[in-house]
Formats: structure tokens, sequence, C-alpha cells
């Protein structure tokens, strides 16, 4: 099931350069098989309102442009991933191994499963996805969700279009980045 978590959810990196919160419903979490969250090493992704994310400590806080849609945060001093930016969105996407457990949340899907690695073999019954459910590249997003999710989100989430991220295999993806 679809699970939003309490209001307000500690998170940041190994170091302790970074340091965030999350104000407001999180959704469950998406698990994205792309080649760019595999090789940034975080393949675990929960969405939540973009002004919902509060940075309390950054000063380590690095990005990436991995593509020209969107940003990839994370520590440029232990390395940990933090979120992924699909700019101009109203949303972001955690990265939960940067979350604080407990987190109280569940998990909703697998996408991008086309780029699962040869090593990994997806065994659960979670919904699977071949490619994004990013409406820019897809033309779909939470609508492809099974009716059985429960998809309805707390009041400052809802019109926010929390699609959960994907951002998969732009075709200009960019090489280089601003850190
Ligand atoms: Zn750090
Ligand atoms: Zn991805």
């Amino acid at each position: 099931m679809t699970q939003v978590s309490s209001p307000t959810h500690g998170g940041g990196c190994l170091c302790g350069g970074v340091r965030y919160e999350v104000a407001g419903p999180m959704r469950s979490v998406v698990f994205c098989h792309c080649s760019l969250c595999r090789v940034q090493g975080s393949i675990a992704t929960v969405g939540v309102a973009r002004r919902s994310l509060r940075l309390i400590e950054f000063e380590s806080l690095r990005s990436f442009d991995s593509s020209p849609v969107a940003r990839r945060w994370f520590c440029g001093v232990c390395g940990a991933a933090i979120y992924w930016d699909p700019l101009g969105e109203p949303f972001v996407a955690i990265f939960a191994g940067s979350l604080d457990q407990p987190t109280g949340l569940d998990a909703m899907a697998h996408i991008y499963v086309h780029e699962v690695p040869d090593y990994y073999c997806i065994a659960d019954d979670l919904r699977q996805y071949s490619g994004p459910m990013h409406p820019e590249r897809s033309g779909s997003r939470l609508e492809e969700l099974p009716e059985d999710h429960d998809l309805d989100l707390a009041d400052d989430v809802e019109d926010t279009a929390v699609e959960i991220m994907a951002e998969g295999t732009a075709p200009n993806r960019r090489v280089g980045g601003s850190a």
C-alpha cells in the first residue's frame, strides 16, 4: 500500500556535513533501477514536496547535473547520495538511505526494470515498470499505478504531483557536473 508517513523526518549524510528535515508527508519507497541511480549508489527513492525539504546543514552539499532536466545532490565529503532534483518540478526524490531510521515507510514499486543489472533479481511482489513514471518522459505517471494503491496524499502534497521521480535515460544526458 502507498503510505504517507508522519510529518517531519530527519536525514543526512555520513559525515554530518549535510542534514535535512522533511516537514511533510513522504511517499512510499520506489526502487529506481536506472543506470544513473545505480551508479550513484542509491536506488531507493522517496518522493516529497519540494517545499517540505528543509536543509539544516549543507556545507558539504554538492550537485551533479546528470541530465538537462535533473540534478543530483550528494555530500562532497563522504559521498552520500541525498536527493534527486527534477528541475522545475514541485517535488524532489530523497534517496531513502539518507533518511534516519525508522522511516515508517513501505515500498511501492520498481521502475526502470529494463535496466536492472545482471546480478540483481527482483524477488518481491511490488509493481514493476519498464520505463519512467515521470510525465515528461512517458506522458504517464501515477495513473499507471494499480487501483489498489491508495494514492491520496495529505493536503500539502496533494497537488504537487509527487510523481515519484524516475529520471532514467535522458537522451541528452550530460557528462560532467557542477561538483
Ligand atoms: Zn557527508
Ligand atoms: Zn533512477
